[in-house]
């Protein structure tokens, strides 16, 4: 039905005249329309099995020391079974609940009614509202940016608890972390199937509804583009950026309070990764407004990708004292990582900002020219830079974000395999994201895609990948 609804609104471009201005080609850019049977596969696997590859590792930390293969050997072996391991682990618990359910509410309440001030005293700090990016039916929607004031007003309160209130114990994190993961897991299904739902029944523009005719690949991928709730309560922008990001440090440092209560001391490690993560998340929110310009805000549909995917504990059970040499070679590899991620990321929005009229290397950024149409039959022009880090390769700031990713794992020491499924996770999501970004900017874009990946033609490593 969608793509006839498809067929018959490029009869229509083409009736106004607007083809003429690009061919035959339909206006097709977005993720995919069709689902190919190995993707179906992968997507009901995950649906079904996602939170308990999770649980397995918080599990194996829990009750086999960090040892990945351990719980498997047991089992191989008849020494133990799948209820029993159930069933020493805690499920969720009321006071888990409430924790969460106070944390989101505040998160929600910080998002939706505290307007960001913090602009107008930071300098070169950008919040407020701002314009998000053009939409694929051509709308440009509006959001409020006021997530660096909201992790302040977090870290400044449970600063504040620790050292003067005590309403609760540093280590709360930690000490409901299995509970925790599970209410998180049941708010992830929850939003993702409302998401769902309301794409069917009350959608926010049905002109960027995307409907594959697979059920489970649109409730993964989302069907609506930007849902909201009321004018200013964005799916996107909350569940990706807030209850998850917010609390990452909170978790970090509840973590690092329970490693001072059991050993009487906090490791090297544990600074190391708390230092490394706490930048790459202040960075997340110093930069929220350019994160309306990336593949979440930009082209991700709301499903359970994004709801789900959403909503680090090693070192409490080893901890790590690294030598001089190991601490400074994970701190250069964190440093460096962080600035390839952070200046490719800024290349990019300072030449799509001034259009390219900005110096980059010391230089005029050389581009190539593209056109591609928009739902509404538009044609649009874009360019795609090719001096800088996107000329050494085509998604450097991965390379840059896989680069921090090691380093927090490489913290952890060489001890165990169960601190660099990290690195694996975050190589197979951008990996794949790369995938999907360039088969998306090759619909988008047609040819001039293709004159692009001829003159930067690896990926992530040049010579490499
Ligand atoms: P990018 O910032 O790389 O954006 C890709 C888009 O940029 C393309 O779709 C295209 O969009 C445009 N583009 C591509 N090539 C060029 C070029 N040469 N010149 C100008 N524009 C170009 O990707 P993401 O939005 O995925 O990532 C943003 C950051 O977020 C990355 O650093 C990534 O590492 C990080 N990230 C981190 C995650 C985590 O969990 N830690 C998860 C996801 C992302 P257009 O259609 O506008 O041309």
């Amino acid at each position: 039905m969608e793509a006839s609804r498809r067929r018959t609104q490029h009869g229509a471009n083409r009736a106004n005249g607007k083809d003429s201005e690009q061919g035959e080609q339909p206006a097709q850019w977005g993720r995919a329309w069709e689902v190919d049977w190995f993707s179906l596969i992968s997507v009901i696997a995950l649906l079904c099995f996602a939170p308990f590859i999770v649980y397995y590792f918080v599990m194996a930390c829990d009750q086999y020391q960090c040892s990945v293969s351990q719980p498997l050997l047991e089992l191989f072996r008849g020494e133990t079974t799948l209820l029993s391991i159930w069933a020493r682990s805690p499920s969720v618990t009321w006071a888990a609940a409430k924790i969460y359910a106070v944390w989101v509410g505040f998160q929600m309440f910080l998002y939706m009614c505290v307007p960001d001030v913090t602009h107008k005293f930071i300098p070169g700090y950008v919040g407020g509202v701002q314009d998000g990016a053009r939409t694929p039916a051509g709308l440009i929607n509006k959001y409020e940016i006021n997530g660096l004031q909201c992790w302040l007003i977090t870290h400044a309160l449970w600063y504040a608890n620790a050292q003067h209130f005590h309403w609760f114990s540093p280590t709360i994190l930690f000490d409901n972390w299995i509970p925790l993961m599970w209410c998180a897991n049941i708010l992830g299904y929850a939003v993702a199937s409302f998401a769902f739902a309301k794409a069917y029944l009350f959608p926010t523009n049905s002109e960027d509804c995307k409907f594959t005719g697979n059920i489970f690949y649109n409730y993964m991928m989302g069907i609506e583009f930007n849902p909201r709730v009321g004018k200013w309560f964005d799916f996107k922008l909350f569940f990706n950026g807030r209850p998850g990001i917010v609390a990452w440090t909170l978790i970090n440092l509840s973590f690092m309070a329970k490693q001072q209560e059991l050993y009487g001391h906090v490791t090297n490690s544990m600074v190391l990764v708390n230092v490394l993560q706490a930048i790459y998340v202040l960075d997340f929110f110093w930069n929220e407004a350019w994160y309306l310009k990336t593949i979440d805000i930009c082209h991700d549909h709301f499903g359970w990708y994004l709801g789900w995917g959403d909503c680090g504990l090693y070192l409490v059970y080893h901890p790590v004292q690294l030598s001089s040499g190991h601490a400074l070679a994970v701190l250069l590899l964190g440093l460096v990582g962080y600035y390839i991620f952070r200046s490719t990321n800024h290349q990019k929005d300072l030449f799509r900002r001034t259009d390219g009229s900005c110096s980059i290397w010391g230089g005029k950024p050389a581009h190539i020219e593209c056109s591609y149409r928009s739902a509404d039959g538009g044609v649009h022009h874009s360019k795609l830079m090719i001096s800088g880090f996107w000329g050494v390769a085509r998604h450097f700031n991965y390379t840059g974000d896989l680069m921090g990713s090691l380093a927090y794992c490489a913290a952890c020491g060489f001890g165990h395999f169960l601190p660099y499924f990290y690195i694996v996770y975050m190589t197979i999501l951008l990996v794949h994201r790369c995938v999907r970004d360039e088969h998306r900017c090759g619909s988008k874009y047609g040819k001039d895609w293709k004159r692009y990946t001829d003159t930067v033609p690896y990926r992530l490593i040049p010579g490499v990948f």
